[in-house]
């Protein structure tokens, strides 16, 4: 029968150079879902999301991805974003020389897009106009001399663009003002409207005002040790992460 998994992460093992990071992850991941994943810093967070979009400088050492009833593991960032898969980075990169709408055009063209330049830029300006971006920004060079909350905007303009099966948002809420952290979660809710899904990686509920996690993670030193449901959000931000580490260290 058909197993109603979107992302399945099986007992994934990860390290950067010498060092192991992530110790045995498990995930499941169902069509519309919402997961947050939450965790103290250098806890691997970011390492599992670059390691489900296959980022060289992350290597997996131990595990199985599967995505869509495929197994990826093998597979490199550019045949998962193909497949579906979008990942909002915690520090965008500048690129300069090609404008934030020719790369998402290009995005666009690789999965084979049909529609004129003419409707895709209108669709562009719908987005931006949700974003509160500026419309000019379309023709500037991607990130390059952006502030840290029109970079992170950018991703969220990507996200909707590109309207992958799953997008994996890491740390997109930090560096934004209130009103800014809102309107990505605006964007969020548009995005997740449908089968959607998303994972996103917070220290904060805001980001979460305008949709509803499904499950809640936390991380702690390269393993999931505490999962739940929404509340765990707000205990979290009640109480930070000393009960986390005891719990964890009692389970060891
Ligand atoms: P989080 O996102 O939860 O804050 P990370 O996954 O970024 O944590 O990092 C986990 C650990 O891996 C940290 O100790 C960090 O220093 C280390 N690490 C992550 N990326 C690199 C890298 N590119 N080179 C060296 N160490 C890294
Ligand atoms: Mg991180």
């Amino acid at each position: 029968m058909e197993n109603k998994s979107l992302l399945k992460i099986e007992n994934v093992k990860a390290s950067v150079g010498e060092k192991q990071i992530l110790r045995g992850i498990n995930l499941d991941i169902g069509p519309g879902e919402v997961h947050v994943i939450m965790g103290p810093n250098g806890s691997g967070k970011s390492t599992l999301a670059n390691i489900i979009m296959a980022n060289p400088v992350y290597t997996l050492d131990e595990g199985k991805i599967i995505f869509d009833g495929e197994d990826i593991t093998d597979l490199s960032t550019d045949k998962r974003a193909l497949k579906g898969l979008f990942m909002s980075f915690q520090t965008p990169q500048e690129v300069a020389g090609i404008s934030v709408e020719n790369f998402i055009r290009q995005g666009r063209l690789a999965r084979g897009e049909k529609s004129s330049l003419i409707k895709f830029r209108k669709e562009v300006d719908g987005k931006m106009d949700l974003l509160q971006m500026k419309p000019e920004y379309k023709e500037r060079y991607l990130n390059v001399g952006f502030s840290g909350g029109e970079k992170k905007k950018t991703e969220i303009l990507q996200m909707l663009m590109l309207n992958p099966k799953l997008a994996i948002l890491d740390e997109t809420d930090s560096g934004l003002d209130v009103d800014a952290v809102r309107t990505v979660s605006k964007g969020l809710k548009e995005y997740l409207n449908g089968e959607n899904s998303a994972i996103i990686i917070t220290h904060h509920r805001e980001i979460l005002k305008e949709i509803q996690p499904d499950y809640v993670h936390v991380i702690y030193n390269g393993k999931i040790v505490v999962e739940g449901d929404d509340s765990l959000v707000d205990r979290i931000e009640v109480e930070g992460f000393n009960w986390v580490k005891e719990e964890a260290s009692a389970n060891e």
